[in-house]
């Protein structure tokens, strides 16, 4: 049961923006969540507080009922899908792949067939030793993914992961994405500020605006013409 549970959340930036006010909001377990809003409104920001990326000024994260508010983000037993993937240049795929498990100081041997195997499962077994330069966008996206789920996280937050991708390649991660979400059961959010994306693949969708959730709901009731 990894449900995500928000009281009060707030952030303020030191300079005084006040990017989240004051957040209460249930992310069910096994959930995917999409988080949409225009550019500004505070979408990153709760990605990367609920990581433990930032520093809640205000408030509370519970995950799984553990308070994590203080948490650094390697205890959080969650992943993060950055926009620009983030993956490490210098690292072949399977280094990449194979990182978060050396933080977590498992045996080399363990940690290269984990990587060999997460790599086979989202398609990239034959690029296991290039660098990510060598990789197209779409690969590079996948790659970034399977470093997130080598690990066995409970919960995955993904910041806009599909948005540098083409318009074809965006529709197939989508349902990708989609269908590896529901086989591993792991609790998601997802940033977008793309309408038709939170419509296509999300269970709840929350619509934020200037730090604040304006409406939480599914897709239907979001979207229903008044
Ligand atoms: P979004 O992801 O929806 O585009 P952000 O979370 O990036 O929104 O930003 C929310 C607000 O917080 C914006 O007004 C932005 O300028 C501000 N902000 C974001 N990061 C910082 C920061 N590190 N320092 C100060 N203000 C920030
Ligand atoms: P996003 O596309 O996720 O909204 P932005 O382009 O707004 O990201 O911001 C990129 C980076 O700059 C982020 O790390 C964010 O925290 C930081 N940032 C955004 N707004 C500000 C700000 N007003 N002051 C300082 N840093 C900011």
């Amino acid at each position: 049961m990894a449900d995500i549970t928000l009281n009060r959340l707030a952030k303020v930036y030191p300079g005084g923006v006040r990017a989240l006010s004051d957040l209460d909001l249930t992310v069910r377990d096994g959930e995917f969540f999409a988080l949409l809003g225009p550019s500004g409104c505070g979408k990153s920001t709760l990605l990367r507080t609920l990581a433990g990326l930032e520093e809640a000024t205000g408030g509370s994260v519970h995950i799984a009922g553990q308070d994590v508010t203080a948490l650094p983000p390697g205890d959080r037993d969650i992943a993060m899908v950055f926009q620009d993937y983030a993956l490490f240049p210098h690292m072949t795929v399977h280094e990449n792949i194979a990182y978060p498990l050396k933080i977590k100081k498992v045996g080399k041997g363990e940690r290269a067939a984990k990587a060999r195997e997460t790599a086979e499962e989202l398609g990239l077994g034959h690029l296991g030793e290039r660098r990510p330069a060598q990789l197209s966008g779409g690969q590079q996206q996948r790659a970034a993914l399977a470093r997130a789920m080598a690990c066995h996280p409970r919960v995955f937050l993904f910041d806009e992961p599909l948005s540098n991708l083409d318009a074809r390649m965006r529709l197939e991660a989508r349902t990708f994405l989609k269908k590896l979400q529901r086989e591993l059961g792991v609790t998601t959010v997802f940033v977008t500020h793309d309408q038709a994306e939170a419509l296509a693949m999300a269970d709840r969708i929350a619509v934020m605006e200037s730090g604040e959730l304006r409406q939480v709901g599914t897709p239907t009731e979001v979207f229903r013409r008044p």
